[in-house]
């Protein structure tokens, strides 16, 4: 009862009426946990449908030529599950922890403020496949460099291999998380060199935390890409491990940025990074060194960045002015140029990018 009374903020007093209060937050927290399962199920049947009446390959003749498309199951699968899958179970998993009123959804559907706009327009630019595009006009075609391309070269060249397919897929997934997580760790910290800050500058722009934060990444951000899947396929993971690695880590990646108010405890120091540690490495005051990059913290324990104890509060963001709100294209721009204009020596850094 304690819980309930914590997670949905209301406060109990003794009596018939609190009684009823209580029942009352026990069926709302009934409603939204069956609410999900139908949700589920909703999404079951209509994997059901795509796979039973939607074909996996279509071809059909357009002005003489052959067209086709192949492999439509899966990108119908990767697309949908990101939406319709990943996004959503994290938005249920905070409404359970904070209640209705503080999470991330209600805010997006009632109170819109300039900042979470933001992080809508990130996603939605994502979802229609621009940031992809943006990401490779900026980084000069770079972002496509394929993992299981220099795989192929590596082995065919130097005769280097390592494939770790034998292994339960289940063993593997984990395994390649914390690879995943070694290699993201140390992208982060580049991110977080004055150089490369103005890339990553953008990411902690947002003034509150939200699940959708997780999107608001710069498309030249390429510190980050370039150094994550291509590790992951030369050290042998299969493409199915990496997929469930990289939807893993994306819902990971939801969770952190949720208000989620908890550090995880043993498993928040050492396995999987917490909301509230995630919190304390988008604090405003970067007086003393960021830590907390990596969304397995025994990477910071290891090589430097755990640091305090976490709290709800803290004052989130950074001391650089952002614009806000659906329109991002300006703020992206200026943050693209002052990466240029830093490795020319043109771009002086505020006090707080000397340490961000
Ligand atoms: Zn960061
Ligand atoms: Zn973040």
């Amino acid at each position: 009862m304690e819980q309930i009374t914590a997670n949905f903020g209301l406060s109990l007093t003794a009596g018939p009426k609190a009684g009823q209060t209580a029942n009352r937050l026990v069926w709302q927290r009934a409603g939204i946990v069956l609410g999900f399962i139908a949700w589920l199920a909703l999404l079951g049947a209509a994997a059901w449908v795509v796979l039973t009446f939607v074909p996996d390959q279509f071809s059909w003749q357009l002005a003489g030529h052959a067209v086709a498309l192949h492999d439509i199951h899966n990108k119908i699968f990767s697309n949908a599950g990101l939406l319709l899958l990943i996004l959503p179970s994290v938005f249920w998993l905070e409404v359970v922890m904070v209640g209705w009123k503080k999470s991330s959804l209600h805010q997006i559907l009632f109170a819109l403020t300039p900042s979470i706009k933001t992080d809508i327009a990130f996603l939605l630019m994502d979802q229609a496949h621009l940031t992809g595009q943006l990401a490779r006009l900026m980084m000069l075609g770079l972002s496509i460099v394929s993992g299981e391309a220099i795989q192929a070269w590596l082995a065919a060249h130097t005769g280097f291999s390592i494939s770790a397919a034998a292994l339960p897929l289940a063993v593997q997934v984990v395994l390649y998380f914390y690879v995943y997580s070694f290699f993201d760790y140390w992208a982060h910290r580049v991110g977080h060199l004055p150089w490369f800050w103005p890339l990553h500058r953008y990411h902690h722009s947002a003034d509150e935390m939200s699940v959708v934060n997780a999107e608001r990444i710069h498309p030249a951000g390429f510190v980050g890409l370039f150094f994550l899947n291509i590790p992951m396929a030369v050290l042998g993971a299969s493409p199915e491990a990496m997929i469930y690695v990289n939807a893993a880590t994306i819902a990971l990646g939801y969770v952190i940025h949720s208000r989620i108010d908890s550090d995880f405890g043993w498993v928040g120091r050492y396995l999987i990074q917490s909301p509230l540690h995630h919190r304390l490495h988008h604090k405003l005051d970067m007086s003393t060194p960021t830590g907390h990059f990596s969304m397995a913290p025994i990477w910071d324990h290891l090589f430097g960045g755990w640091g305090g104890k976490a709290h709800a509060d803290m004052p989130i963001g950074v001391d650089t002015q952002y614009r806000h709100g659906f329109w991002v294209m300006p703020d992206l721009m200026r943050d693209y140029f002052d990466f240029f204009k830093g490795l020319i020596g043109r771009r002086t850094l505020s006090p707080s990018e000397k340490t961000p």
